[in-house]
């Protein structure tokens, strides 16, 4: 995997390990773009995310690694923002960034990828919320906010599966990412859940590919050790799909590189 563009660091609280380890492993593993792209600051749910004032501190940490490592690959600085409508804070889009990251991880106010709020489920119609989260994806794409949609379909952490066809569920939504000209990553977090496999699953991808949408790839590690771990599956994921291409961001100027 020689792109690697979502991944965080202990500004968030949530993640562990230094960020020169997350680089070494991503060296290690052959990776050649390797981003950071920390969950942005906002109003909510502060403490599984940067603040503000911690900006400066990302940025020059980033920017000591470059120096240090720039001639063996090249680091970005992305942030990974909630698309949670009425707590976006525009200042992140005032900050330095080569890319941002559109993710829905709430439905209201709910984190429905959180084990603590796990049985909220029980509450829910599956195939409404399975709805309301791709409607949220939709939103997220059309506000023209951001460069990649994270973990496209993060609603199947839990195996709590839809009856409706997910094509049907999701059509708008990836209408709605290809009328903005954004990338999906292929994220492998998803191994790492109860879902046991990537996002997007392979109904989601093959609508993806015959739409013709970019994509990037992603480990999402919240460790060092989870660096580019399912790699394998995700360049296979992407070749089988027709791919031979995945994006990469500069100053939110993208190119398309072969990987
Ligand atoms: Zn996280
Ligand atoms: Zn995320």
């Amino acid at each position: 995997m020689i792109v690697d563009l979502h991944n965080h660091t202990t500004l968030c609280n949530h993640a562990t390990g230094e960020m020169e380890a997350y680089l070494l492993t991503a060296i290690e593993k052959g990776t050649r773009f390797f981003g950071f792209s920390e969950h942005a600051p906002m109003d909510f749910d502060q403490g599984y995310r940067m603040r503000f004032d911690q900006i400066p501190l990302y940025e020059a940490k980033i920017e000591r690694l470059r120096k240090d490592y720039g001639d063996r690959i090249t680091l970005l600085l992305g942030y990974e923002v909630d698309y949670l409508e009425g707590y976006i804070d525009p200042r992140i889009f005032e900050q330095k960034s080569d890319y941002l990251i559109g993710s829905v991880h709430f439905l209201k106010k709910w984190g429905f990828d959180n084990p603590e709020f796990i049985g909220e489920y029980a509450n829910r119609d599956i195939d409404a919320i399975w709805q309301e989260y791709f409607d949220a994806v939709e939103a997220m794409a059309k506000s023209g906010l951001f460069d990649i949609v994270g973990h496209i379909d993060l609603i199947k952490v839990f195996r709590f599966m839809p009856k409706r066809d997910i094509r049907m569920i999701a059509k708008k939504a990836i209408a709605a990412i290809k009328e903005a000209n954004m990338v999906v990553e292929l994220n492998m977090a998803g191994y790492r859940k109860p879902i046991r496999e990537a996002y997007p699953g392979e109904s989601l991808m093959e609508m993806i590919a015959e739409t013709d949408i970019p994509i990037t790839f992603a480990s999402d590690a919240h460790a060092p050790e989870q660096v580019g771990l399912f790699s394998d599956e995700l360049v296979s994921l992407a070749k089988r799909f027709g791919y031979e291409k995945c994006a990469v961001f500069r100053k939110r100027e993208r190119e398309l590189i072969k990987f």
